[in-house]
This record gives structure tokens, C-alpha cells and sequence, in this order.
């Protein structure tokens, strides 16, 4: 009588890489005694010095844990499966439920995955999310509803009118306040039966192991590379599974990292882009609906790591496409030669990771600027070998500067906007010259080369990059506006809309 054995990814490697094995058995017992003679790598992982069931592996009979069953005396009938499943927490936890917790959680107990037990181990659990923004909002109110007894966020933003269009935790009568003000109030409505912890810090890598270590899983939510990589690591450091949401425009992808013998982000991604090559949803948009799709993912991860229940995304990159409304799967493999997963480690304490990241300010702007003509240079433009050394590098000019520059007038220069036409739609300097981006290594000779050339952008990022194409092109006299027609709306034109 065959009967399927699932058998867990940390258990794998014991058994040939095999994800199922069809065994024959009349009772659980011999059935664990097949899979260990077919296997013998497998049986130290199993079973105690004394022949018990190591504490930390529940054996399910179709959905029913028979870890309480005597395994020898439990049967079994043709088309049942048997799955191998370690737990996290490892036994019941120690905690109790109310009476009105009891109440209040009763669709998960009548569930066989979830049950008292299963509710226990979530009261018992604590998540932390780093960030209470797109991402960050819908996994706190799920994370809360759903009984997690102890919620960390990270945050120190303040709740803007542009944030309210996707972060669902925070409200009009919130804009001005603090992240967290609005997300503890809302999540103790929410659930008054739960503990929620605010760090009102930024993450660094100087605060990230001690705020990490007090939590069974880490849940990002950051929208930028710096953050992302440190949470990585400290996650990988420290042995904590990291469920991993990001989002751009309609697109969102998810897994969850070092966990279960799986990948870590940097397995994925060893290295991350140059500066400005992908730009953040503050530069690009997103969908506000996309975080919630996103987030409530990375909350099912949670959860399900929690309860020690079902196949997470370890080893899974799951990519979502709302405009056409498709989820793809990408199998993700360790790799053994990561910096910081792999076996000969390089990366064994947290980093300077704005520097890692190539983020302006951690360097010399020339040298971020060398990066970013990298960047254009890949892109855009074959760069003729000699031409380097007539480069003139474009400097820095600020909105207060070019303010006055322009309000004096003359024709010796010109401000170029190399913005995309819906973000100008929005709001513009009045008097600019307007050039979008993508078309600039098409476009640029309509501009004067005897002319002095001050290129701004949103935020500063993507001038910079024209500016230094511009240079390269053997302009001699580029500016690019810090902090682009946000620095401009903030410092000159408080009237003007943003975006
Ligand atoms: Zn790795």
C-alpha cells in the first residue's frame, strides 16, 4: 500500500533533494522505519538518542497532527499522506487564551491548521515590521486581526497627504503626525488583546541586530536598497526568517528569505543596482492598491511561519503583474558561494550599506556621478575611448540660487526639465526647457552648447545622470538642481502642487 510522505525542505538534503516519496505502510510507524531505511542520513534528524520523535517534528496524517498518537498504533488507509513538518516553536506555547479571545478568534479554531493550539502559537509569536508605510500598513492590520500577540514596527516618518493614497494604517487627520502614533492607535482598535512595540528609529546598522533579536520573524517593507540589504543580513546573522515584499509602478514581488535551508536576497541579488538605475516609487509611482496585494502576501507568510503550517515562499520569488493580472513563480536556489548565507561567508557583521548601495552622500558626489554615467553609458551612449579626459563634470546648484539666477533673467543659460510629461502635467517651473529623459540621448544636440545647462528632475536623481551624459557629450558647463522640484516647491514655491 503506498502512501505519499511529504517531507520538508530542512529535511531535504537527507534525502536525495526529495520533496515526496512514495513509501509502503500499514501504520505510521513502519511507514517512518521505510522512510528512515530508504534514507538512514534522515533518521538522527528525526528521531532522539532514545527513538522518540525529536520535539521539534510534528508528523500530520492527511490534516491531523498524530504527534499525541502513539505513531505504531496510528493506521494507515490507501490515499492518505503523511507530511513531516518542524515546527518552529517547537510544542504548545505556554500562554492562554480568554474568553473573549476565544470569541474573537473562533474561524481559525474551527480550523484543523489553525485550532487552540495553532492560536496559541500565534498569541505566542511576535513579528516585526520594518516600516509602517505601503507595505507595512496592510500587514499590520491583518498581522493584528489575526491574533499575533506582539507586533514591532519600525518608523520615525510622519503620515503625508501622498502617503494616504496606499498606507492604510494611517488617516487624513493623521497628515503632520508620527507613522507610529496612527498605527498604534488603529492597531489597538484593531485588537485591543495584542502588544504592540514602536521603535521610533531609523534602522541602522548600529540598532538592527538588538531590535531583530526579540522577534521570531522580520518582515520588510523598506523601499530602498540600503535597508533592504541590511535587513537581509542582520536576518541571515541572527537566523531570523525574513518575509520580503517590494512593489514599483503595477508590479510586486514576494518571498521569504533564510528560511527553512532556503536563499537568502542576496543569493538573488548578490549586488545592488547603481544608484538611480531603479528608481523608487517616490520617482516612479505605484499603484496605491498594489502594497495591500503585496503586504497581505507577506502577512500570509508570517503567519504560516508562526503556526508552522503549509509551504511557504522559501525558496520561491513570486512575481505579480496587476496590469495583467498574472502571478509567476521563479525557483530561487541558495547559493553557496553568498557573502553572507553561503559557506565561506564574507560578510559576517552588518556594513556601512549606504556605501554599499553606492546612495550620493556616502561618497564624493564625482565618484557617485562616475557610477551613474556607468549607468548611461550601458544604457544609452558608447562612450569613444579619450573622450574621458576632456570631460568637464557638472556641478551642484541649489533651488535658492537658481531662484535668483532666473528672476535675474539673461540668456546664459537655460533649466532643463527632464521629466516625463504626466509628471509635468502636475507641476513645473515656469520658463524650463523640456526634454524628457528617455529622449535626451536622441535630443540633445537641440541644446546650446555654448550655454550654460541647469538639468533638474523630481528629486535630483535622474538630472544627475543627464547632467553627467550631458558632460560626456563634451558639454562644459552642466548643473544639476539638488533636490530637484521638490526642493523647489519646498524652498520657493510653497504654492505648487507636489506630488
Ligand atoms: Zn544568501
Amino acid at each position: 500500500m503506498a502512501i505519499k510522505v511529504f517531507i520538508p525542505t530542512p529535511l531535504r538534503p537527507f534525502a536525495d533533494g526529495a520533496s515526496t516519496v512514495e513509501l509502503d505502510g500499514r501504520d505510521v510507524g513502519g511507514l517512518l522505519t521505510a522512510l528512515t531505511a530508504r534514507f538512514p542520513k534522515l533518521a538522527k534528524h528525526l528521531y532522539q538518542e532514545d527513538g522518540e520523535l525529536r520535539n521539534f517534528v510534528n508528523v500530520y496524517v492527511n490534516a491531523e497532527d498524530i504527534r499525541n498518537l502513539a505513531l505504531r498504533d496510528t493506521p494507515l488507509a490507501p490515499g492518505d499522506e503523511v507530511s513531516i513538518v518542524p515546527s518552529i516553536a517547537g510544542g504548545a506555547p505556554d500562554v492562554d487564551l480568554s474568553k473573549e479571545e476565544i470569541a474573537r478568534y473562533s474561524r481559525h479554531l474551527i480550523m484543523p491548521e489553525v485550532t487552540i493550539d495553532g492560536q496559541k502559537r500565534l498569541k505566542a509569536g511576535s513579528v516585526l515590521l520594518v516600516g509602517a508605510g505601503g507595505l507595512g500598513s496592510p500587514m499590520a492590520l491583518y498581522l493584528a486581526a489575526a491574533g499575533v500577540g506582539r507586533i514591532g514596527i519600525i518608523d520615525f516618518d510622519v503620515v503625508d497627504h501622498s502617503n494616504l493614497q496606499r498606507q492604510i494604517l494611517h488617516g487624513t487627520a493623521d497628515v503632520g503626525s508620527a507613522k507610529l502614533d496612527s498605527a498604534r492607535r488603529r492597531l489597538a482598535d484593531i485588537n485591543p488583546h495584542i502588544q504592540i512595540d514602536t521603535h521610533e528609529v531609523r534602522l541602522t546598522s548600529e540598532n538592527a541586530l538588538a531590535l531583530f533579536r526579540d522577534y521570531d520573524v522580520i518582515a520588510d517593507g523598506t523601499d530602498n536598497f540600503p535597508t533592504r540589504y541590511l535587513v537581509n543580513d542582520a536576518c541571515v546573522l541572527l537566523g531570523k526568517p525574513n518575509a520580503y515584499g517590494s512593489i514599483f509602478r503595477f508590479e510586486g514581488q514576494a518571498s521569504v528569505f533564510h528560511h527553512e535551508g532556503g536563499p537568502c536576497y542576496r543569493c538573488l541579488y548578490p549586488e545592488p543596482p547603481p544608484p538611480g538605475l531603479v528608481p523608487s516609487c517616490a520617482e516612479g509611482g505605484v499603484l496605491g492598491i498594489l502594497p495591500g496585494l503585496i503586504g497581505v502576501i507577506q502577512a500570509t507568510e508570517v503567519v504560516k511561519i508562526l503556526l508552522g503550517k503549509g509551504r511557504s515562499l522559501a525558496g520561491r520569488l513570486l512575481l505579480y503583474d496587476a496590469l495583467e493580472m498574472t502571478f509567476r513563480e521563479l525557483k530561487l536556489r541558495r547559493d553557496p558561494a553568498c557573502p553572507v548565507c553561503g559557506e565561506n561567508p564574507t560578510v559576517t557583521e552588518l556594513i556601512d550599506y549606504e556605501a554599499f548601495c553606492g546612495v550620493p552622500g556616502a561618497q564624493s558626489s564625482q565618484e557617485t556621478n562616475r557610477e551613474v554615467f556607468k549607468m548611461v553609458e550601458e544604457q544609452e551612449t558608447a562612450l569613444q575611448d579619450g573622450q574621458e579626459a576632456e570631460v568637464v563634470f557638472p556641478t551642484d546648484i541649489d533651488v535658492s540660487t537658481l531662484a535668483e539666477r532666473m528672476q535675474a533673467g539673461g540668456n546664459g543659460f537655460v533649466v532643463l526639465d527632464v521629466r516625463d510629461p504626466h509628471e509635468i502635467a502636475i507641476c513645473a517651473i515656469e520658463g524650463t526647457t523640456r526634454i524628457p529623459m528617455v529622449e535626451i540621448p536622441q535630443r540633445f544636440e537641440e541644446l546650446d552648447r555654448e550655454k550654460e545647462i541647469i538639468c533638474h528632475c523630481k528629486m535630483g536623481a535622474r538630472s544627475a545622470q543627464v547632467a553627467m551624459f550631458l558632460a560626456y557629450q563634451g558639454f562644459k558647463n552642466v548643473k544639476n538642481v539638488q533636490g530637484g522640484i521638490l526642493a523647489w516647491a519646498r524652498e520657493i514655491d510653497p504654492e505648487m502642487p507636489t506630488y
